[in-house]
């Protein structure tokens, strides 16, 4: 069998003030793309897996229109390239936005099929933070999304994918996909697989794809900071029972519909003068703050000095902000030199309405490194010892790798820790729960802090780019608080504009009925008319 793969990567808020150009972009091409790790998995299949494009960035404003043309058309002419194929693999995430265009991969997908084919089988692998149409629906034969989040079996949904592929190619079957659209729209920090009611209906799917006649069952909490139509929530199953899918699809929608009322955030949640209000109170440590409205992996921007303004003004000390993208700022202090101390403006440089805090700072440690944009100043102004950063990033690995030992592969989490684990020593029971995993991984420390010297543990607070926390800094967070902040991405989600054109949603809206819907695949022979 010939498989095509490749596909596009982004998590888009159109709430960003900032575009997402190609140098945002990490582009894969052919044998680059066959090599990565993310990709080596395919080795474990006796097809030839095919090398497309694969273009992936971490989550930002909206994708300039040309950018996005220019990944799009080497993308199908490498497609068109290779000829027949029998199946195609798309690795995306599903909420990228790009300008001027409403869902953006119904056109990517739409594109492929162009090329490929009726006849051919395209499979897909979602983020569960993605938005699915109906032009999505009707030009793939197969989607599996992530069942967790914080999200640690990416390897695993990109595997239900391919497997569903394979298995579909070798054995002449010919699945289709069944979506319930579900109209609840809630970010990520209200719905996180670890906290009730997600656990359990997350918990609910690998037994509704065990079915004869499934072969996979997705759902989709959408995202939020997507001003657009097609953002939902979402049942989406894959198989070869349309009847049966149809059923399945509309009693998952009618319990996430059911469930959509007791979605709450897993940790405490306040403004940031109260969040840092509780840090002082504190008396263990380190607590750790999310400042989730410019959480630069749902889509923030990450150059909000908010929180900063109110530390400097409280001068609350022992304290430790990773990190503030401010490449200026950054360079400024480069040119200094560590050890000198130098007026700084920070933040606000990338995005609009938030203005930048005027201090004097010490540069403590530069990182050293000839590329410009991975520039990362550790500076400290008052109590505060801050991260400058050239450019947008989270800072949310502890863990690192040392000895030689086997994770168990069986693990829930081997997707996301074995790599990790296999150099840290680390091995436990595949019914370790993520604390005890982190907990253990965070004991070796090193990955985005130790490069900079520093170890989180040694501050009172430490203050990050995030909504969830990665499950590395929630072993070690004692407490977690999320402050409501402002930013591209804020949990405050009602106060979001919604412009355009979009169904009764809940919670923008709560006083309408709903019961659910299915839509059949139009390569289904079972589609409607
Ligand atoms: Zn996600």
């Amino acid at each position: 069998m010939r498989i095509a793969v490749g596909g596009i990567h982004i998590e888009c808020s159109t709430y960003s003030p900032t575009r997402t150009t190609l140098r945002d972009f990490q582009v894969l091409r052919g044998d680059e793309l066959a090599g990565r790790q993310s990709f080596l998995f395919l080795r474990d299949y006796p097809h030839e897996f095919l090398p497309t494009l694969h273009a992936r960035a971490i989550p930002g404003g909206p994708v300039a229109r040309d950018t996005y043309e220019f990944l799009k058309a080497d993308f199908l002419a490498r497609l068109h390239a290779l000829g027949p194929v029998d199946g195609v693999y798309l690795a995306m995430h599903g909420a990228m936005y790009v300008d001027g265009m409403h869902d953006a991969e119904g056109d990517w997908i739409q594109a492929a099929r162009d090329i490929v084919g009726r006849d051919c089988l395209i499979s897909a692998s979602y983020d569960l933070h993605g938005n699915i149409s109906r032009r999505v629906i009707d030009n793939l034969d197969m989607l599996s999304a992530h069942r967790t989040a914080p999200h640690i079996d990416v390897e695993d949904t990109q595997r239900r994918a391919c497997d569903m592929l394979t298995r579909s190619l070798e054995r002449r079957l010919r699945p289709r996909l069944v979506w319930a659209p579900i109209p609840v729209l809630l970010p990520g920090e209200r719905t996180s697989t670890e906290d009730e009611p997600a656990k359990t209906l997350y918990a609910s799917l690998p037994g509704i794809a065990a079915r004869d006649g499934v072969m996979d069952a997705s759902l989709l909490v959408g995202y939020v900071w997507a001003d657009e139509p097609r953002a939902t929530a979402s049942a989406v199953l894959t198989g070869t029972d349309t009847t049966l899918l149809d059923r399945g699809a509309a009693l998952l929608a009618q319990k996430y519909w059911e469930a959509r009322a007791a979605f709450t955030f897993g940790v405490r949640t306040g403004s940031i003068e109260e969040c840092i209000e509780w840090a002082r109170q504190a008396t263990t440590r380190p607590v750790i703050l999310a400042d989730s409205g410019d959480n630069p992996t749902a889509g923030g921007v990450g150059d909000r000095p908010d929180v900063l303004r109110h530390l400097l003004d409280r001068d609350v000390r022992d304290v430790l902000i990773a990190g503030i993208a401010d490449q200026p700022a950054t360079d400024a202090c480069y040119q200094r030199g560590a050890g000198g101390r130098i007026d700084l403006s920070i933040g606000g440089t990338l995005g609009e309405g938030a203005s930048p805090v005027t201090t004097t700072v010490e540069a403590l440690f530069l990182y050293p490194t000839d590329t410009p944009r991975e520039r990362q100043a550790v500076v400290r102004a008052g109590g505060v010892t801050l991260v400058l950063t050239a450019r947008r990033r989270p800072f949310h690995n502890l863990a690192v790798c040392r000895r030689e030992r086997v994770f168990p592969k069986d693990s829930v989490f081997g997707g996301h820790f074995e790599a990790k684990a296999r150099t840290a020593g680390a091995l436990l029971p595949s019914h370790s729960t993520i604390n005890e995993v982190g907990k253990l991984l965070s004991d070796r420390l090193l990955g985005d802090f130790t490069d900079l010297g520093l170890r989180p543990e040694a501050f009172h607070l430490l203050v990050v780019k995030s909504g969830y926390l990665s499950p590395e800094l929630a072993a070690i967070a004692n407490p977690a608080l999320m402050a409501l902040s402002p930013g591209a991405v804020d949990q405050d989600i009602e106060r979001l504009p919604r412009q355009r054109g979009q169904q009764p949603t809940y919670p923008f809206q709560r006083d309408f009925t709903w019961k659910p819907a299915t839509i059949v695949s139009a390569r289904s022979p079972h589609a409607q008319a």
